[in-house]
């Protein structure tokens, strides 16, 4: 049987009509061939059309629109040609790097990450020196559009990135204004991961005529093969494939990465650590790749590190198991690279490495396939040990039948007579010998993975306090960091829900939602905990802060004044205090 089956070719970049400069910029981080939603989004993008695209965290989103706009830019204007919102400045930030490092060969192209939380001073002489491409949280772009500070009168492209999340933190109306307040002649892209009436809206309002692309996935598995996943955190993975490698019993396997230079990288570690494993990627020549392809078939090599490209069609019997080191950017590349095992009617193991952030992959995958994967658990110290010690027993009744053992038998008993040493000692200084000084077993777990791998937590639940419980007590956040609560001017009466209030002061106060307590929405307030420290600064960004177009006029809450007066009566003082603080102009 041929190990290539004839399949269409996937699109390249070459095909895209990308900047040659942009080509080569994605040549250099790897990238052997677009992602489904970048082969889609791309050339519309090029060609000028507003396109709306349904597409999650993962699946290469930020490409599909840098990639058309860096092709675009005039370095010679200076005022921004592109701005890219988005809902929370980790993403903002990760945006802007990722513009950064596809325009690497265009020198002079500036990105600037504009957010909430960092000092204003940094943007403005960013954007005094000229920046092509803004990425911002849209309340950081008004406050700049209404200091006058942000020029956006020749803006032709605007993107709309994580659309869902910006409305579920209360943006709707934030980014409404920055929509209609930009150029008319200006191109759109709308990325979200779900399509709520809300965004229908913006789209047929503000958007030309749009292109919309959902990419559509290949959903049948096959029953023969298994699958299973794993959670394990990105800096864990070699450790958890490792163990996966010497505690699971396979014949050959297949691991997925998704660059070239992982291919490289991830075959070299795992040829350190005594295992036979070779890459295969775009850049391998047709002569070697066969070779190294035979091997596989012949069982001289166990191990194929690949990408997606790579592996296009390969038929190899012996591979029982497909592993999905990274995850893969949609559910038909998943169903493919599955597919490379279970093949001539044999069982195949399917496992594929979730970290915690990318879990709306997996429930993507498992709901495209109509089929839950597993969890399976990671071998222990323990089970490693276990089969370490299996399989240096294995090794040892493997030995015994070699022809050399007459030799080695003669020089041993002379060896014992000698020197009086126990036999089982010279056993033992003969298996150090051939461990040549490596730990034999492995040590007890490593302390558990770093704190920036874990999911961002929802603010804890907690009951609320009530007005006439005396003064604030300050009480500790999911850190164990002392949290004490403050007021914020806008309530039920606005409309506000937590969310809202979780992005905008997570937003412009630099906070992660980890930093918040309990939020008790009252009605024409509402009182959020928060760390007790917070700095003079972020104190000044909070007050200055809008939700739903109001001044939040964050401040510590002070609880009942002495003489408890009535509940109406204080809160009858405060609101007329909101209502005219609201007529204030916006610093
Ligand atoms: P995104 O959905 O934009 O957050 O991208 C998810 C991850 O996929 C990022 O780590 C990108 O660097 C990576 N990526 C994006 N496009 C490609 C591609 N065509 N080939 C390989 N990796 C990619």
């Amino acid at each position: 049987m041929s190990d290539i089956e004839r399949e269409p070719e996937p699109p390249t970049f070459a095909d895209l009509d990308i900047d040659d400069r942009v080509l080569k910029a994605l040549s250099d981080v790897g990238y052997e061939s677009p992602s489904p939603i970048q082969a889609a989004t791309i050339p519309p993008l090029l060609a000028g059309n507003d396109v709306v695209g349904l597409a999650q965290t993962g699946t290469g989103k930020t490409a599909a629109f840098a990639v058309p706009i860096i092709s675009r830019i005039d370095l010679t204007q200076k005022s921004p040609q592109a701005l890219v919102l988005a809902p929370t400045r980790e993403l903002a930030l990760q945006v802007a790097e990722a513009f950064g490092k596809y325009a690497t060969h265009i020198p002079g192209l500036h990105v600037l990450p504009i957010y909430g939380g960092q000092s204003y001073g940094v943007q403005l002489s960013g954007l005094r020196r000229g920046a092509h491409v803004v990425v911002g949280t849209p309340g950081r772009v008004i406050d700049h559009l209404e200091k006058g500070t942000l020029d956006l009168s020749k803006l032709a492209y605007l993107v709309l990135d994580e659309a869902d999340e910006m409305l579920k933190m209360g943006f709707q109306e934030d980014v409404e204004r920055i929509l209609s307040d930009t150029p008319e002649q200006k191109q759109v892209a709308l990325f979200s991961a779900t399509m709520p009436g809300a965004i229908r809206k913006i789209s047929k309002q503000y958007l030309h005529d749009p292109i919309e692309i959902t990419v559509k996935s290949k959903t049948s598995t096959a029953s023969n093969i298994s699958q299973r996943y794993v959670q394990v955190a990105h800096q864990r993975k070699l450790d958890a494939l490792t163990r996966v490698l010497e505690v699971e019993s396979f014949e050959a396997m297949i691991i997925f990465v998704r660059t070239k230079q992982a291919t490289e990288d991830l075959a070299e570690r795992l040829r350190a650590r005594g295992f036979s494993a070779a890459a295969i990627n775009g850049d391998i020549v047709q002569a070697q790749r066969e070779r190294t392809i035979g091997q596989l078939k012949s069982g001289a090599l166990d191990i194929l590190v690949a990408t997606d490209v790579a592996a296009r069609g390969l038929d190899v019997d012996r591979i029982s198991h497909v592993v999905n080191y990274d995850i893969p950017h949609d559910t038909e590349s998943y169903v493919h690279r599955i597919g490379r095992t279970g093949r001539a009617g044999r069982a195949g193991e399917a496992l594929l490495f979730v970290a915690p952030r990318e879990r709306h992959l997996l429930k993507a995958i498992e709901k495209a396939t109509r089929q839950p994967l597993a969890e399976m658990q990671l071998p222990s110290v323990d089970d490693v040990n276990a089969q370490r010690v299996a399989k240096f027993g294995d090794s040892i009744t493997e030995s015994l039948s070699s022809d050399n053992l007459a030799l080695f038998r003669k020089m041993i008993e002379d060896y014992e007579q000698e020197h009086d040493v126990p036999l089982a000692d010279i056993a033992a200084a003969l298996a150090v010998q051939s461990r040549d000084g490596d730990a034999f077993l492995m040590s007890p777990e490593p302390p558990p993975a770093p704190r920036r791998e874990r999911e961002p937590r929802e603010p804890r639940e907690r009951p609320a306090r009530r007005f006439d419980d005396g003064p604030p007590t300050r009480s500790r956040g999911p850190e164990g960091q002392e949290l004490a609560t403050y007021r914020i001017a806008v309530g039920k009466r606005h409309r506000v829900a937590p969310g809202a209030i979780v992005g905008a002061i997570a937003n412009e106060g630099g906070l992660r939602r980890s930093d918040f307590g309990h939020i008790s929405i009252r009605p024409d307030h509402s009182l959020v905990e928060l760390p007790a420290d917070l700095s003079r600064e972020t104190l000044e960004a909070l007050r200055r802060t809008r939700i739903s177009g109001v001044l939040i006029q964050l401040q510590p809450d002070s609880g009942p004044p002495s003489g408890r007066p009535g509940r109406g009566d204080r809160e009858g003082g405060r609101f007329q205090r909101d209502r005219d603080s609201r007529k204030k102009p916006r610093e």
